[in-house]
């Protein structure tokens, strides 16, 4: 099954345009090819066969690229489409139709985060030595956040930290789900920057300014100790990281210190803009899936699709889809006007649509049955991932906690809220 993508009529025609051509790749050479695409190397592979798979997604790049379609979440200047959210998120549904498509449309996280902060906070230096190659593809990244010991969902217990020492910092910490990690070229590293422990004095491990310092992988002391085990697989690449006296130039810092957190938080407010955005698309797909199953399986001498529970399921997931979509859009807007006026809205649809699109996914397994949870189709990795992004960047509570801040927040002021801005 193809994606149905026609023009909409309240959109102009240069977003109409993207949308379209953005489906008819999608649709005719990701689509069929999935399967190909992003099969696990089989043993025995010849190597000849994995290289006919690298050079298709190539062939795919290369076609995007053509077509003006590369990296739209970056600015022209760096090679990409210079989109506004709004016009993103208008494209985003599309591309994310198809499994995997994003990367072949050059936005693959972690690395589009962090191209994103290092456009807006790196110097030149900086962006001639990570950025240009993180475009370019040679190199990958991570984003160190997390840590184990610390809540990840109260960023301001981390405790690794960043000593001046000369023209040095150096770093000691523990931190852990940095994703891509055992690709990546460098790691942008949350550290405190704190004063060199003097004798007798104990220092309070979470007090200093926060800073983001770029971190080359290959510094002596980077110390990978696994790639995480996820969902019941042995390994992933979101790895426990170990920074034991690592040494880097103290220009490595990433804005200035003390901007760690605002720097953090400009990163993650684009990057659950573009996870919803991306959920969307996945949602789409499985509403089709489903719908299509429900139109042609008989059960009990009819069709599914005569049945109510399934036509329940179906009205269900249109109305989870069509309002977690709407309110993707409607966040995406407002980001357009200043991320801090969209904050609100950015929490409230990081927490309602990865659990829309459980909903969903969890409707289309149902009515496949085995199938749905069979490996031959993608549903399964949809569902993992629904219900994972309800912990990633952020989990449920604590945007629910922002949102009614902001609210009683304007309520204290003497204002109401206002849900038409
Ligand atoms: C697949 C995956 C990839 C990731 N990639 C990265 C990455 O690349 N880089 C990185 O730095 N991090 C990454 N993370 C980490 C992620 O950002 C953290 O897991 C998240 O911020 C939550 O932190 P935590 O796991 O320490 O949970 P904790 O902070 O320990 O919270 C545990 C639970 O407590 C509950 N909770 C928290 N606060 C409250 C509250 N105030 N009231 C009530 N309940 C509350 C929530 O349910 C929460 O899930 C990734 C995580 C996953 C799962």
């Amino acid at each position: 099954m193809v994606m149905n993508c026609k023009p909409v009529p309240t959109l102009d025609d240069r977003i109409n345009d993207i949308r379209l051509r953005t489906a008819e790749i999608v649709n005719n050479d990701i689509v069929p090819n999935e399967s190909r695409l992003w099969a696990e190397r089989r043993e025995g592979e010849k190597f000849t066969d994995r290289t006919a798979v690298l050079e298709l997604r190539a062939e795919i790049k290369d076609k995007v690229k053509k077509a003006g379609l590369w990296a739209p979440h970056l600015p022209k200047e760096y090679g990409g489409m210079g989109l506004d959210f709004l016009a993103h998120a208008y494209m985003n549904e599309v591309l994310a139709y198809a499994i995997g498509a994003a990367s072949l449309f050059g936005v693959v996280a972690p690395n589009s985060g962090n191209q994103s902060i290092l456009v807006k906070y790196g110097t030149e230096d900086q962006k001639q030595r990570w950025l240009l190659p993180l475009i370019d593809g040679t190199m990958e990244s991570g984003f160190s956040m997390t840590e184990p010991h610390n809540p990840g969902s109260d960023p301001r217990s981390l405790t690794t930290s960043a000593v001046v020492d000369g023209d040095d910092f150096v770093i000691n910490g523990h931190k852990w789900f940095t994703s891509n990690g055992i690709d990546a070229d460098f790691f942008i590293v949350m550290c405190r920057v704190q004063d060199p422990p003097k004798e007798g004095v104990v220092l309070d491990p979470r007090s200093g300014p926060m800073v983001q310092i770029i971190v080359p992988t290959a510094t002596k002391g980077v110390n990978i100790v696994r790639g995480i085990g996820v969902w019941g697989r042995r390994e992933s690449d979101h790895c426990e990281v170990k920074y034991e006296n690592v040494r880097v130039p103290v220009t490595n810092a990433l804005g200035r210190v003390g901007e760690g957190h605002q720097a953090a938080q400009d990163r993650l407010g684009a990057g659950r803009i573009f996870h919803c955005m991306n959920s969307i698309g996945q949602m789409w797909r499985a509403f089709d899936m489903m719908v299509a199953r429900a139109a042609t399986r008989e059960v009990h001498g009819g069709l599914l699709a005569d049945q109510q529970f399934t036509q329940g399921a179906i009205a269900d997931s249109y109305i989870d889809i069509q309002t977690a979509r709407l309110f993707t859009i409607h966040a995406a807007e407002k980001i357009d006007q200043g991320l801090q006026a969209a904050r609100t809205d950015i929490s409230a649809i990081k927490v309602y649509v990865p659990s829309a699109y459980t909903r969903v996914v969890d409707r289309a397994i149902q009515i496949w049955g085995a199938a749905g949870v069979s490996n031959d189709l993608p549903l399964w990795g949809m569902y993992q991932g629904a219900r994972t992004l309800r912990i990633a960047d952020g989990p449920d509570e604590v945007h629910k906690i922002l949102i009614a801040k902001n609210v009683l927040g304007q309520y204290r002021k003497g204002d109401g809220w206002d849900f038409g801005n």
